[in-house]
């Protein structure tokens, strides 16, 4: 029986897994990563594509199942692992590849987690497709000015492309989650579209822009910059956080605060 404490909701409503497997459009050379694969929903058409197929699973339960259930179909390899502490680029180098597509209907309870150390890989990532509460699906794709446009939206749209295909309601799975699901599509940048700011202290002025919505950046920024190098970025000490582009963030990253000394 699926445990809440893994976030288990397993899907089983066919046209569902059909519009995942479709959109993901796996083909036999790929290199696919699915995160939770639970009782295999997703796991076994995807293996069945594919050929082969690495999956993700911190539930022990889950694992033989899984394993006996896929031998018929292609070459599951099972990691018993929680997927925050797997390294997606020893992974891929691992098995002499570049980069991996990931794919998964994620636990709700560690989303973000998940969503930030997938961005972290991002280099080593062709692409991922993602089940996720609709509300945060909402504010990874929010644009600036919009009520749910926060440090999600901003983390993950200076990584990657995001694409919202399609919602999912709560009786296609079981048990059914207490809110509406969405379907993400996330490209990574290529290398000459990233930005070149130092990742930490993108990490750091987002986080701090976001920390109070309703105060200036310049009140927000105060333990990091002061309104002059604000300035010096071309962004109003004036402004909030919720109205500034992604790249606005990247400006306010790369300003040197010692050049006024
Ligand atoms: N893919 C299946 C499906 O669509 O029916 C199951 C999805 S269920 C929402 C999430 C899955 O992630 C569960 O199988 C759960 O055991 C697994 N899981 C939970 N926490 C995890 C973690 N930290 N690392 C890896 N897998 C995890």
């Amino acid at each position: 029986r699926p445990k809440k404490s893994f976030g288990q909701h397993f899907l089983h409503e066919r046209r569902y897994i059909e519009r995942i497997v479709s959109a993901i459009s796996p083909r036999p050379d790929d290199f696919i990563v699915e995160i939770g694969p639970g009782e295999g929903a997703l796991t076994f058409p995807l293996l069945a594509a594919a050929g082969k197929l690495t999956a993700i699973e911190l539930d022990t339960d889950l694992i033989p199942s899984l394993q006996a259930n896929a031998a018929a179909i292609g070459e599951l390899s099972i990691v018993h692992a929680d997927v925050l502490k797997v390294d997606f680029t020893a992974m891929a180098h691992r098995h002499g590849v570049s980069q991996l597509r990931i794919a998964g209907n994620l636990p709700y309870y560690i989303s973000s987690p998940i969503l930030f150390h997938c961005v972290d890989h991002a280099a080593a990532i062709t692409d991922m497709h993602f089940m996720l509460q609709k509300e945060v699906v909402d504010r990874m794709a929010a644009e600036p000015g919009s009520k749910v446009y926060g440090r999600l939206s901003v983390m993950l749209q200076l990584a990657c492309r995001v694409v919202p295909l399609f919602d999912v309601p709560p009786g296609a799975f079981r048990p059914p989650p207490k809110v509406d699901s969405s379907v993400v599509r996330l490209v990574p940048l290529a290398a000459h579209e990233r930005h070149d700011a130092s990742p930490e202290r993108v990490h750091a002025v987002v986080k701090a822009a976001f920390a109070q919505r309703r105060k200036t950046l310049g009140n927000a920024l105060r333990q990091l910059m002061d309104a002059d190098a604000i300035r010096r970025a071309d962004v109003d000490p004036k402004a909030r956080a919720e109205t500034l582009a992604p790249e606005d963030f990247v400006r306010l990253a790369k300003v040197n605060v010692d050049q006024h000394l």
